[in-house]
């Protein structure tokens, strides 16, 4: 428990509207998005809400004097239990720094806060006709700061790539307490290490990051979106890396298998083939004359490899809706179990059609609904475990299943996270990815920043 001395400390530092104290407000702040039970024992000892970089340091300085955790948190909608705190830990909150500061037209940059919400971000840049690609499905409610700190991915992540190649520049406090500015505003820089790339995707362990640079592009003239409808999974997977292979590079190429197609189906009536055993949902963007014949070229692959009916959306209407579809397939899926345990593992695209059987020989093995979809175009799979918590045999076979997804898609060349991260839930098997050494020499680096282990201890770098 922090002492009466330290909690006054804090509120001075912040003003006491800034700070939360009561049980019932500590427990919004005791759990994020993934599947983690809430668990009264990891009860923060108080929630804070800085304003400013300044007021940020002094929090990590005093955490350091006096010898607290520090769980930093933008939305709490990570889904690996990476904004969950220790016990008696500050959670610091930074969605009140949430200004876009600059949009820097010329430059194609712009600098913002951590606390801004991503899809407010992107709208902004739209308006003076710019673009920043990365799309994950929580951007309504998620902030840049987590999206860094996750380096986030999303459907658009097979042609225009992830957070981390969008991110120039960070102004972070270190663990210790220093502020400072890493990398530049220039489109390329070799001036030291490349601190900026080892803070993206860091899940709040090495520092927390209080400004932002990006680089934007342009914003592509326009778009087009089909569906390719597969009566068989394979198939549809196999033809993800053909697209590739036949020279395309479509903007997005989703992979949802039958259980979801029904899901969402279920929850939005949007007219999805409930006959189809998978299909593939395509985007394309470029110049409008473009369109076409990318949408033809891409539709022609999907036929060759087993695809029997391609619908194109007629209008941006129509394609809006089969992307809000595929952006509430998780909320659909919850309608059907409790319990939804969403993995993340990654394989190289043309392995793909192996993991899939993977994941389905494990289910039946276990006797679980593990449901596909993914983003498929960059070799992202999430294969989602539907079970109850409240059943604690399918729990434990949910537990096996889940230790060897991870073997089996590590075992295809493939890694245990492409974008939500390590978090509490994947630290136990962090080492199978990286072997021992490889993980010693990330918890030297964790030692080296943050001797004291003060951000974020629970995530697996640290003891
Ligand atoms: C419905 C749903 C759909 C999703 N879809 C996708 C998707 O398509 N692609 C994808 O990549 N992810 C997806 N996610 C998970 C994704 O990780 C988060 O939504 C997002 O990146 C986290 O943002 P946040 O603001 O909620 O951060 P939080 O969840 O609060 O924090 C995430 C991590 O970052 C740290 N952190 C937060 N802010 C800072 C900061 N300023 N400085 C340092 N560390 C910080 C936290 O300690 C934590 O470890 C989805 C989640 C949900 C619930």
């Amino acid at each position: 428990m922090l002492n009466t001395e330290t909690r006054q400390a804090l509120i001075r530092i912040l003003g006491p509207e800034h700070v939360l104290e009561t049980p019932e407000d500590l427990l919004c702040y005791a759990y994020d998005a993934s599947p983690i039970p809430m668990d009264p024992s990891r009860m923060p000892s108080l929630v804070v809400f800085p304003g400013s970089a300044e007021e940020v340091s002094q929090i990590v300085l005093l955490a350091n004097e006096k010898g607290f955790a520090i769980c930093p948190r933008g939305a709490g909608s990570n889904v690996s239990g990476g904004s969950i705190p220790d016990r008696d830990a500050v959670v610091m909150v930074l969605s009140r720094m949430n200004r876009i500061l600059t949009i820097d037209q010329l430059n194609m940059t712009a600098d913002l806060e951590p606390g801004v919400i991503t899809e407010q971000f992107q709208n902004a840049v739209e308006k003076v006709g710019l673009f920043y690609p990365p799309d994950p499905s929580s951007k309504g409610f998620s902030t840049m700061g987590g999206n860094v700190a996750e380096c986030a991915g999303g459907p658009r992540g097979a042609k225009y790539g992830v957070t981390r190649d969008y991110v120039l520049a960070l102004e972070v406090v270190m663990p210790t307490g220093e502020i400072v500015h890493t990398g530049a505003r220039t489109m390329k820089s070799v001036a030291g290490l490349d601190l900026t790339r080892l803070l993206v995707g860091s899940e709040g362990t090495l520092g927390i990051i209080t400004r932002i640079t990006v680089r934007l592009l342009a914003l592509p003239p326009a778009k087009k979106t089909l569906m390719a409808i597969f009566p068989d999974l394979e198939k549809a997977s196999e033809t993800v890396a053909r697209i590739f292979t036949g020279g395309m590079v479509p903007t997005t190429l989703e992979l949802l298998d039958k259980t979801f197609i029904n899901a969402i189906e279920d929850y939005r009536q949007i007219g999805l083939p409930r006959d189809a055993e998978a299909i593939l949902l395509i985007e394309v963007d470029g110049e409008a004359e473009s369109l076409d014949r990318q949408a033809d070229r891409i539709a022609e692959i999907c036929r060759q490899h087993g695809a029997t009916r391609i619908q194109v959306a007629k209008d941006a209407a129509e394609a809006e809706e089969l992307w809000i579809a595929r952006r509430s397939a998780f909320a659909s899926v919850s309608r059907i179990k409790p319990s939804i345990i969403g993995e993340d593992a990654t394989v190289p695209r043309a392995a793909i059609p192996q993991a899939i059987r993977e994941v389905q020989a494990i289910a039946a093995r276990h006797r679980l609904t593990i449901g596909v979809l993914g983003h498929a175009g960059d070799g992202n799979l999430h294969p989602t475990i539907l079970a109850d918590e409240r059943d604690p045999d399918e729990m434990r076979r949910v537990e096996l299943a889940v230790e060897e997804i991870f073997r089996a898609l590590l075992a295809l060349g493939g890694t245990l996270s492409g974008e939500h991260g390590i978090g509490r839930m994947k630290s136990p098997f962090l080492n199978l990815e990286t072997g021992k050494a490889g993980l010693e020499v990330m918890r030297r680096i964790k030692q080296a920043l943050d001797p004291k282990n003060i951000l974020n201890p629970a995530i697996g770098l640290g003891d």
